[in-house]
C-alpha cells in the first residue's frame, strides 16, 4: 500500500468538513488490508477504516494514525433457479451494485435505489430506506477481525441487525470485506411497504412495480429531499439523516404525548418488540427548527430537516455545535435524546 503523509479527509467525505489523516493509504485487496493492519499495530498507530465518506464526520483536528480507504473491488452473480446470490466487496460503490441486479433482473434492493456510499458500510448500520433494509436480503457477512488476522463470515442470524444497527456497529473490532444478497428473481419489486412510494408510483399500499419505475421514483424522490449526492445541489453537502428516528416505548410515548399542544398530530410508527418509531424530522420542524434553519456556514437543508448541511468553507466545530443546538432544542420540546446518525471520528 502506498502511504501518503498529511492527507486532507474533508474531500473524502460528502459533508466535506474535517481535519488532515496524518498517514493515508488505499488498499484494494485483503492481503493488502492486513498487512497495512499489521504494520499500524506494529507501531502503535490507530486505524481508521474509510469507505464511501457518507456517514462520517471528521473532526477538525483529523485523524491522528493511519486511514485506510477501502478499494476491494468485484461482483459476482450466480443463479439459484428464482433467486440469484450476489457476492460483493466491500469497496463496491452500493448504488452501481443496486442499479447492476436491477439490470439483471433482481428484486430485493430497488428502494435503496440512490443511496451513497460502498456496499462493505450498508451492514454496518443496516442501510435502509423507502420500506426496504439490507438486512431484508443479506445472506452473510464477510468481515477480517482485526484483533486476530483472521476472516470470518457471520450469516444474518449473526449479524445482531436491528433499526439501522447491527453488530458492527461502534466496534472497532471488525472490518466487512465482503457482503453476500439473496435476491429474487424477478423484473417487479418486492410489494410496497412505504405510502410516499406508492403514491409516486400510482400504486396501492403493498403493490408492485416494475425495478426500473421503482429505482426511477425512488431517485427522484431522493433528489426532491437533497439526499442524492451531486456537486450541483448545495443541499446534498451533508451527510444524509443526521439524527436516527427515536424509537421509544409506551411510557416514553405517553410523556411526549402529554406535552404536545392539543390537536397537535404526531407522525408515529409501530416498531418491532411493541415499542413506537417517531420522525426525528417532524420533531426538530417542531422543535422550531425549520429547513434552512442557517447559523453561520452549517445550517440544516432546505429540502428535509433531518440533514446537516456545510454550507460552504464549514469546520466540523461548527456543526456539531448545530447539531449540539437541535438535540438540546428537541430535548426541551419533547424530552427525547436525538442520537447522532454519522460516526464522528478524530481528534478536536
Ligand atoms: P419521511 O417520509 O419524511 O418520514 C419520516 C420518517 O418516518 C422516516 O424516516 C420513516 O422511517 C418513517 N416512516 C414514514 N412512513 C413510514 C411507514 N409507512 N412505515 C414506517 N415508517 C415510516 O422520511 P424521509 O426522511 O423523507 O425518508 C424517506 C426514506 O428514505 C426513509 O425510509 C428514510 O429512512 C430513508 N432515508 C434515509 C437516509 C439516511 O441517511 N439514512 C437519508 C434519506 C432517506 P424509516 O427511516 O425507518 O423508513
Amino acid at each position: 500500500m502506498d502511504v501518503s503523509c498529511d492527507v486532507p479527509l474533508a474531500p473524502r467525505t460528502t459533508l466535506g468538513v474535517g481535519g488532515v489523516a496524518r498517514r493515508f493509504g488505499t488498499v484494494t485487496s485483503i492481503d493488502e488490508l492486513r498487512d497495512a493492519l499489521a504494520d499500524a499495530a506494529a507501531i502503535g498507530e490507530p486505524v481508521l477504516v474509510l469507505a464511501g465518506g457518507s456517514n462520517l464526520v471528521v473532526r477538525d483536528g483529523g485523524w491522528h494514525g493511519l486511514a485506510v480507504a477501502i478499494a476491494l473491488p468485484g461482483i459476482a452473480i450466480v443463479d439459484d433457479g428464482d433467486t440469484a446470490t450476489v457476492t460483493a466487496a466491500a469497496g463496491v460503490v452500493w448504488d452501481d451494485l443496486v442499479a447492476q441486479c436491477l439490470d439483471a433482473g433482481l428484486a430485493g434492493v430497488e428502494c435503496l435505489s440512490g443511496i451513497p456510499g460502498l456496499v462493505g458500510a450498508t451492514p454496518m448500520q443496516n442501510v435502509g430506506a423507502y420500506g426496504q433494509e439490507v438486512a431484508d436480503t443479506i445472506e452473510w457477512v464477510r468481515v477480517l477481525d482485526r484483533h486476530t488476522g483472521q476472516l470470518e463470515t457471520f450469516r444474518k442470524a449473526a449479524c445482531g441487525f436491528a433499526y439501522r444497527t447491527s453488530l458492527f456497529k461502534g466496534s472497532t473490532r471488525w472490518i466487512v470485506v465482503e457482503v453476500q444478497f439473496r435476491l429474487a428473481r424477478d423484473r417487479r419489486a418486492a410489494p410496497l411497504r412505504y405510502p410516499e412510494l406508492s403514491r409516486a408510483l400510482g400504486v396501492a399500499d403493498g403493490g408492485r412495480a416494475p425495478l426500473a419505475d421503482v429505482r426511477r421514483t425512488v431517485i427522484e424522490l431522493r433528489r426532491g429531499k437533497g439526499m442524492v449526492v451531486d456537486a450541483a445541489d448545495p443541499e446534498s453537502r451533508s451527510a444524509g439523516s443526521f439524527f436516527v428516528n427515536p424509537i421509544v416505548n409506551s411510557v416514553q410515548l405517553a410523556a411526549l404525548e402529554s406535552r404536545l399542544p392539543a390537536g397537535t398530530t404526531m407522525p408515529r410508527f409501530a416498531a418491532s418488540g411493541g415499542l413506537t418509531k417517531l420522525s426525528a424530522g417532524w420533531l426538530i420542524e417542531h422543535a422550531g427548527f425549520a429547513k434552512g434553519y442557517t447559523v453561520g456556514r452549517v445550517g440544516i437543508s432546505r429540502k428535509h430537516a433531518l440533514a446537516l448541511v456545510n454550507r460552504g468553507g464549514a469546520t466540523t466545530t461548527e456543526l456539531l455545535a448545530l447539531a449540539h443546538e437541535i438535540q438540546q432544542g428537541v430535548h426541551a420540546a419533547f424530552g427525547i435524546e436525538l442520537v447522532p446518525e454519522p460516526v464522528i471520528v478524530g481528534v478536536d
